[in-house]
């Protein structure tokens, strides 16, 4: 049986010697000469003042609410169906997250939605590019612009994206990237700060290094420096291990996205007229990374049951991703009905670059049946 997984990460070849030049470079370790090499080619490709790369895009997201000046107790709107990485990193600062309900056809936050939580106590606003899908800046930046609150991007799952012709991990004055090994670009771990602020990445970049500077600078320079620590900081940095993968996988972003995108084009053509689930809506003005590929059932289907028919066919699915203001940790009283719908009933199918077209083909066929089955069982 052809056992077609929910995703892959394409690393290969090129990535493995990339590492190989790093071990014989003597310097593994992170804020070397592959880390500020992917600084800059970040930085370039957004456009934008500075990158800083770091080991996670949680550690991005805290270091953002650092820099921000996130004060205990202050309100942080969040986007509710996501990862819950933005509502942590309000958390590590002991924020409080409030969660904004999202658009039903995008999975993305509803403007509306955060114009209506701002509050005296609100200091900004994440915003999530969902499974690869910008959300809405345009009106996202005006609200934040004349309420004076900060837009943090987190655009973990939407390195290629774009919107209104812009990069995604350029919308917003301030951006979080993954490179997780199920995100598009990956060195296993890893991520970025994107902004356009330099003194916001000074301080995200000494924060990530234990609040002194790059070890890997003061043993360049002559005599005995000795580091001084100006802040508690963390250790949140990219190894130039790691550093080196990405600079391959950066270069691969477009070639791997072109794959992602026609096996997308592929599901939604097969799926069009099929009646028990909907397709991924992707509004005119942006395109997706397509991280996922997720789809919403129709009520009449039981979503664990399409489950179970796929695995027992060799075919990987999840859940999509979470409703934020559901999980038990944050013991929230808030209702985002459209979020807490996406959570019960989405399927994310098999979405990665190396996914043949006959294997999206017999996906295809197996839900289809799946769908069929479970409806009619619900049914009778
Ligand atoms: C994956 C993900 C994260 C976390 O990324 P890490 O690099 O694993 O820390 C944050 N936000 C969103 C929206 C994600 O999908």
């Amino acid at each position: 049986m052809d056992r077609i997984p929910l995703v892959h990460s394409s690393l290969g070849e090129k990535e493995l010697a990339a590492v190989a030049e790093v071990f014989s470079s003597g310097w593994p370790a992170g804020q070397g000469p592959r880390g500020k090499a992917l600084e800059t080619q970040l930085a370039e490709r957004y456009g934008v003042g500075d990158a800083v790369a770091l080991s996670n895009c949680g550690a991005a997201l805290h270091l953002a609410m650092l820099a921000l000046g996130v004060k205990p107790g202050d309100e942080v709107i969040v986007a509710d169906y996501t990862f819950p990485a933005p509502a942590h990193a309000v958390r590590y600062v002991d924020a409080v997250p409030v969660f904004a309900d999202v658009r039903a056809d995008t999975g993305t936050v509803d403007p509306q939605a955060v114009a209506d939580l701002i509050g005296p106590r609100t200091v900004g606003v994440i915003a999530v590019d969902t499974v690869g899908l910008p959300a809405d800046y345009a009106e996202l930046n005006s609200i934040a612009d004349r309420h004076g609150l900060f837009v943090v991007e987190d655009a973990a799952c939407a390195v290629g994206a774009t919107y209104q012709g812009r990069q995604a991990g350029a919308l917003a004055p301030v951006a979080c990237l993954s490179f997780h090994g199920r995100k598009g670009a990956t060195s296993g771990e890893g991520g970025a700060l994107i902004t356009a602020d330099p003194a916001l990445a000074a301080d995200a970049r000494l924060r990530s290094s234990f609040g002194i500077g790059s070890i890997f600078d003061q043993a360049q320079t002559v005599g005995l420096p000795i580091p001084v620590f100006t802040d508690i900081g963390y250790n949140y940095k990219l190894s130039d291990i790691a550093a080196a993968i990405l600079q391959v996988q950066l270069e691969r972003v477009e070639e791997l996205l072109e794959r992602r995108s026609a096996v997308a084009a592929r599901y939604a053509e097969l799926l069009a007229d099929e009646e028990l689930l909907t397709v991924p809506h992707v509004p005119q003005d942006r395109t997706h990374a397509w991280q996922s590929y997720v789809v919403t059932l129709d009520r009449a289907v039981d979503r664990g049951e399409v489950a179970t028919a796929l695995r027992a066919q060799g075919i990987g699915s999840g859940h999509g991703t979470w409703a934020t203001h559901l999980q038990p940790v944050y013991r929230s009283k808030q209702r985002c009905p459209v979020s807490a719908d996406l959570f019960r009933r989405n399927l994310a199918v098999p979405m990665h670059a190396e996914l043949t077209m006959s294997q999206v083909e017999r996906v295809v066929e197996v839900l289809r049946t799946a769908l069929r089955t479970s409806a009619s069982g619900r049914a009778a």
